[in-house]
């Protein structure tokens, strides 16, 4: 998963702009990054087609060429929904007695799938065309693991020793059971104990429709994601003898009532901070509305705005949603069941069971019998640290670039998660810099700019570097 903040930017906030080494005269590293990037977008790790293991075979080849040993890798085999499919940990070891706890880097292996006759360019096959990589994974997270990757064998052949151990822990179905990623989280709890994780898969730089650097965006939070299904039954008979009571209408009054309520306003310190300094850049009504609300937010006007804006409703509370029906078995039968499935995604410390009481209590009908239907993972919401924060602006200045650090918490989810709500402080900080009209991570033509690749590759290795001592 991966998402970002709308910004209809202005071009006021004119800073320095992004710029990289043109693709026709690459160095080493940037040579090796694209190798690496284009051969692992080649490899279809969807749901399906169990070739995440091989993706993994390909990564162990890179690094174990780069320096790293048996004893510095891990791979976990695991059954996610019946099919086989793998996980990476990297070790790179702190030299001599580590100064801290370990870092843990995250990234996800695994890709939505995508078909070849709805792209416009073969999904799985790298192509650089009009300043853009295309393919599935070029964002989403196959440019983290090629990030991330490419900075181990970097730092390695620079001789680079950290003063804390760092390591890679890659998840092989984030994108559907997650059951890797569970399975990591459980180990990296009992046998790592980080420090804190740092996470691939969402956040990075904002830019203006120009391209100007707008802020660079922090995943601190994540909202719970949870599906309900809504079902009503009953005794049913033949439709030419109507009984009082219907499954059907029973359950279309409830999800009326669903439809009509709104949850209470919530909001954090990383709500209001993260509105502040969207609002700044977000022109018009918009705007207003986030600096209005990050004032007051019982400001009925901005909140008003805010919820009708569905980029920006999930972030001022709860959400539940009617996704799907069905119901009734036959033209001419009354029905002898209704069922909707009503997916609430919910403010970070409310909880899934808090969430359901009070759907009852809107619907107010004990015939509707509720049934959870997704494995729910309630995280907290995630400090950025200062050392973190620091070593971010590093990265930043590295490239030039002035631009205010904004945490936000995601509609979505990530792995990330696992990580909160098992206590360790987890953020998310991708490298790369894109316009929000670029993003179309799980859609079709999934693109990353060429100048945000080549630009960001350095992104890792500043933030290690500060984070982890050595030159
Ligand atoms: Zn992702």
């Amino acid at each position: 998963m991966i998402s970002r903040f709308l910004v209809a930017a202005s071009a006021a906030a004119c800073l320095a702009s992004i710029s990289s080494a043109s693709a026709a005269d690459l160095t080493e590293h940037e040579q090796l990054a694209r190798d690496i990037y284009e051969k692992v977008i080649s490899i279809r790790t969807a749901k399906g087609q169990e070739q995440v293991p091989v993706m993994v075979e390909y990564l162990v080849g890179q690094l174990k060429a780069a320096g790293f040993t048996d004893s510095d890798i891990q791979i976990t085999d695991y059954d996610s929904d019946g099919e086989h499919t793998q996980g990476l940990m990297v070790f790179y070891r702190a030299e001599g007695e580590a100064a801290h706890k370990p870092i843990v880097l995250l990234g996800h292996m695994d890709v939505v799938d995508a078909l070849a006759k709805d792209w416009e360019r073969a999904p799985f096959t790298l192509t650089e065309e009009d300043g853009y990589f295309f393919g599935r994974g070029t964002t989403d997270n196959k440019y983290g693991i090629t990030n991330l990757v490419s900075t181990f064998i970097r730092l390695k052949k620079e001789g680079w020793a950290p003063n804390r151990d760092l390591v890679l822990v890659f998840s092989g179905d984030e994108e559907t059971g997650m059951v890797s990623t569970r399975a990591q989280a459980e180990y990296v709890a009992e046998n790592i104990d980080p420090e804190f994780v740092l996470n691939s898969d969402a956040g990075g730089g904002v830019l203006a429709p120009d391209h100007t650097p707008i802020f660079y965006a922090v995943q601190g939070a994540e909202k719970t994601f949870a599906t309900f299904e809504l079902t009503i039954t009953n005794p049913g008979g033949h439709s030419s003898r109507p009984r009082a009571d219907n499954a059907i209408y029973e359950l279309a009054d409830a999800l009326k009532k669903i439809e009509a309520y709104k949850f209470p306003v919530r909001y954090s310190d990383l709500t209001l901070a993260s509105f502040k300094a969207s609002g700044a850049v977000t022109p018009g009504e918009l705007g207003e509305a986030m600096i209005a609300f990050a004032d007051n937010p019982k400001n009925k006007k901005a909140i008003k705005t805010l919820r009708d804006n569905p980029e920006t409703v999930g972030t001022t509370g709860t959400t539940c949603i009617a996704t799907m029906l069905r119901a009734g078995h036959a033209e001419n039968a009354l029905p002898q069941s209704a069922t909707a499935t009503v997916n609430c995604r919910i403010f970070p410390g409310v909880g899934a069971a808090a969430t359901e009481a009070k759907l009852k209590e809107v619907i107010d009908n004990d015939a509707v019998q509720f049934e959870l239907i997704t494995d729910v993972t309630e995280s907290p919401e995630s400090q950025l640290r200062p050392d973190v924060l620091a070593a971010i602006q590093k990265s930043l200045e590295a490239r030039g670039v002035e631009a205010p650090v904004i945490p936000y918490m995601e509609s979505g989810g990530t792995d990330g998660m696992h990580y909160r709500t098992k206590g360790y402080d987890t953020v998310a900080i991708s490298g790369a810099w894109s316009r929000p009209s670029d993003m179309y991570a799980h859609g079709l033509n999934e693109r990353l700019s060429v100048d945000a690749f080549y630009g960001g590759l350095d992104h890792w290795v500043v933030i290690l570097k500060e984070l982890a001592g050595g030159e």
